[in-house]
């Protein structure tokens, strides 16, 4: 994996080792001697990780993270303090900036390389997910909600997998006021609550007793209901070889023991702020992936959606499909009597009593102004034309009732139907229920007028 790390320090010596040492694994090294340099390089190069030093002029390395992680466009940036630093406090204070990691001086290179790696390895998911975001905003298609990275993560739904109990009430005691905790001290039953538990995080301790912690890690990982649950890993003290294996195997996050509680939380706080960013950005993009192809007003397919959808199927040729074209019949005089709002309703109503009438496998579209249209794939023209029938009658045989209102309208509506022929165009299959559409209105309406042909 190729990465584009930014070493920060101010002293030179330093900036040259690990430069040398990461040059040698691959990576692609950039580097700043200063916390202002810093921030240039991060807005100019956009890297994929941050390597800090704490301890500079100016402006110190918590400094320069704080301002990292509240510019939205560098808060997803993983950022891990090395330093000379080795208190519990500094820890805490670099963890409580935003930090993803504090590594002490002099860094074991196996550790750093793989924490490197992980780090750029979760970031990897996230760039496409905020590159799709950005195509969506171009496409008008956006919605800004998911810009901030630092907002509160609120409860976590948190599945502790441990079998010591002194580990356990020490999780409990820090945790459990502002998470809700589920404790199981075997794996295979984890496995089957992580599976169905619709956990924001896992914690899981791995030097369980007879168990294999990492083959655990390894299972949620390869599970489609579990592969993006944040993980984690509880390790014994200076137990290195571990931690990366637990990193290589996706763990998200590790904790030594002894469990510092302030470290605990300021961890724990960051997997679940990653994992709620992730989550607003997929649901952005499901948002904008269906106000790409649904109509606004009625929720149905849209016609841009429905044109593609149908040169597809005609394409794949062997079996027929139908084409209904609805339009309801005097609706200008709906508009013009009780207002576009009223006329608005009556397409919602409409748009129901469609969607209500055809099978999964229709497609139900909005053609435009007050046409529809439904694609009935492997469908013939006869069983096309019952359909639309009990469509004309859905409409004709219950009046409209109107929002709130005692009112009810009577509504009635026309359609055209066609079946494709072999090599049919979406265009002439459409002309075609068109045609049909207009007899229908010619013949007094309220009526299914077939294609001819
Ligand atoms: P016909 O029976 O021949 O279909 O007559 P019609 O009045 O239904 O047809 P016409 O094409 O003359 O009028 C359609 C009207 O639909 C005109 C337009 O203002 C209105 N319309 C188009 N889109 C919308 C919409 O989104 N909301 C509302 N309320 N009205 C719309
Ligand atoms: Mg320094
Ligand atoms: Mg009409």
């Amino acid at each position: 994996m190729t990465a584009r790390v930014l070493v920060v320090d101010d002293i030179p010596a330093n900036v040259k080792l690990l430069e040398a040492r990461l040059g040698a694994e691959y990576f692609d090294v950039s580097t700043a001697n200063s916390g202002e340099q810093a921030l240039a390089r991060i807005a100019k190069e956009a890297p994929d990780i941050v390597l800090l030093d704490v301890m500079m002029p100016g402006m110190d390395g918590f400094e320069v993270c704080r301002r990292i992680k509240s510019n939205p466009e560098s808060a997803h940036l993983p950022v891990v303090m090395v330093t000379a630093l080795d208190q519990i406090s500094d820890r805490i204070q670099g963890l409580e900036a935003g930090a993803d990691d504090f590594l002490t001086k002099p860094v074991n290179d196996l550790a750093l390389f793989a924490r490197v790696r992980s780090l750029v390895r979760l970031k990897t998911m996230v760039d496409e997910l905020r590159l799709r975001q950005a195509t969506g905003e171009s496409m008008g298609l956006g919605e800004a909600a998911t810009r901030s990275f630092n907002e509160p993560p609120g409860r976590g739904r948190i599945l502790v997998v441990e079998d010591r109990e002194q580990s356990v009430s020490r999780v409990r005691d820090n945790l459990a006021d502002d998470h809700d905790i589920d404790v199981v001290s075997q794996t295979t039953e984890a496995v089957v609550r992580a599976k169905g538990g619709d956990y924001d995080l896992v914690i899981v301790s791995l030097a369980l007793d007879k168990q294999d912690g990492l083959r655990f890690c390894a299972t949620l990982r390869s599970l489609e209901a579990t592969r993006q649950t944040p993980i984690l890993a509880v390790i014994d003290e200076g137990d290195t070889k571990r931690m990366v294996r637990a990193l290589d195997i996706g763990v998200n996050d590790y904790l030594m023991r002894p469990i510092e509680r302030h470290e605990l939380c300021a961890r724990v706080r960051t997997q679940l702020r990653r994992r709620r960013y992730a989550e607003r950005l997929k649901q952005s993009l499901q948002l904008s992936l269906e106000l790409a192809i649904t109509d606004q007003l009625t929720g149905l397919f849209n016609r841009r959606y429905m044109s593609r959808h149908l040169s597809t199927l005609l394409s794949e040729g062997a079996k027929p499909v139908s084409f209904l074209m609805l339009d309801v019949d005097f609706f200008k005089q709906i508009n013009d009597t009780y207002g576009h709002d009223v006329g608005d309703e009556v397409l919602k109503e409409f748009a129901n009593r469609i969607s209500a009438n055809v099978r999964g496998i229709d497609l139900a579209c909005r053609f435009g102004g007050e046409e529809f249209v439904v694609v009935m794939p492997d469908t013939d023209l006869s069983f096309a034309y019952l359909v639309a029938e009990r469509l004309r009658q859905s409409v004709a045989d219950a009046p409209f009732v109107l929002n709130g209102e005692s009112r009810q309208l009577p509504v009635t509506i026309s359609i055209g139907v066609a079946a494709s022929q072999s090599g049919d165009t979406p265009e002439a299959l459409l002309k075609r229920a068109d045609k049909a559409l207009y007899r229908a209105k010619r013949e007094g309406r309220n009526r299914v007028a077939a294609d001819a042909a």
